[in-house]
């Protein structure tokens, strides 16, 4: 089967049917970002795959002595053609590995997960009808419509198709209404932030991943990671130092003992990595996990190939 051949990740037939049924009409021109109805989709069928899911943080900070360490901008990349966030999305790699990348899930508004958006596009563009998509709520959409490609700030990509191949395509995300691409199923659900942002869950139907995006504490997260088969790892944010707890709750974010909250919340063994630390409180940070360690938390790092 051609998806098998694509994806090699031994998911069912369905799954791939489905998938290459999105990509079709998306290259068609119809945005057809629903594929599943909120609580009722089972996961992918498990199968054991030689592939793993590869997950690298992006890199966002220069010299590289500090580009592990430090992240300014988010963006993740999930295997070869799907990221998560944009941040940092059009400063890495060269054109080739960019232009690989044809799905970009937003979580939410906020200038450090969308700042790279516009210079990816430019570099992604392939000139074929076939675009990049990008999701998101209709907040995000909203944003980027208003915000980012308003003529100012960058060109209106959504309407600019030069001789009909379009810059990207925007694609409305409901909530918990799972979409298929490239092998993946990626659930969208509401987290706590102080703008309508989605964390994700990912499967590929051999093993499943949990991104937070940015989040106070959160409960409907949990709930559904709970039920997934196979769950490998959580991304979760760690943004301020227990001193600035204030702070971390008016901004919706974590400290290391809302962190610890929140990983009580999914009581299964998996990996939980530390993501979004703010380079202006890491050290303060890393003294309250010196203080008082937390079993089993993993500070990811940027530019560095994580396989589950
Ligand atoms: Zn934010
Ligand atoms: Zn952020």
């Amino acid at each position: 089967m051609k998806g098998l051949k694509r994806g090699g990740r031994g998911l069912g037939e369905g799954f791939f049917q489905s998938a290459e049924i999105l990509r079709r009409m998306t290259a068609a021109g119809i945005c057809l970002a629903f594929v599943g109805f909120a609580g009722t989709t089972p996961g992918p069928p498990h199968h054991e795959r030689a592939v793993a899911m590869r997950i690298t943080l992006l890199p966002s900070a220069f010299p590289p002595s500090l580009s592990e360490t430090h992240q300014y901008l988010t963006s993740f990349r999930i295997n070869d053609h799907v990221a998560i966030d944009a941040g940092a999305l059009g400063l890495f790699g060269g054109h080739a590995e960019q232009s690989r990348i044809r799905h970009v899930f937003i979580t939410h508004s906020h200038a450090d997960h969308v700042a790279g958006l516009p210079v990816f596009l430019d570099t992604a563009y392939r000139g074929t009808p076939e675009c990049v998509v990008v999701y998101g709520n209709q907040s995000v959409l909203d944003s980027l419509r208003t915000d980012l490609f308003n003529g100012r700030v960058w060109p209106d990509y959504e309407h600019l198709a030069p001789n009909g191949c379009p810059f990207v395509r925007l694609c409305l995300l409901q909530p918990g209404r799972p979409v298929e691409v490239e092998g993946l199923r990626l659930t969208p659900v509401p987290v706590d932030h102080t703008v309508p942002t989605f964390g994700f869950l990912i499967e590929d139907g051999a093993g499943a991943v949990v991104f937070s995006s940015d989040t106070g504490p959160t409960s409907e997260l949990w709930e559904r990671a709970r039920r997934l088969a196979h769950l490998k790892a959580v991304f979760l944010e760690l943004s301020f130092p227990d001193a600035l707890a204030s702070v971390a709750e008016t901004s919706r974010h974590l400290t290391p003992s809302l962190f610890v909250e929140e990983m009580r919340k999914l009581p299964m063994e998996v990996r939980w990595f530390a993501v979004h630390v703010k380079p202006r409180f890491r050290e303060a940070i890393l003294s309250d996990l010196a203080a008082r360690p937390i079993p089993g938390l993993e500070l990811m790092a940027a530019g560095r190939d994580y396989e589950f």
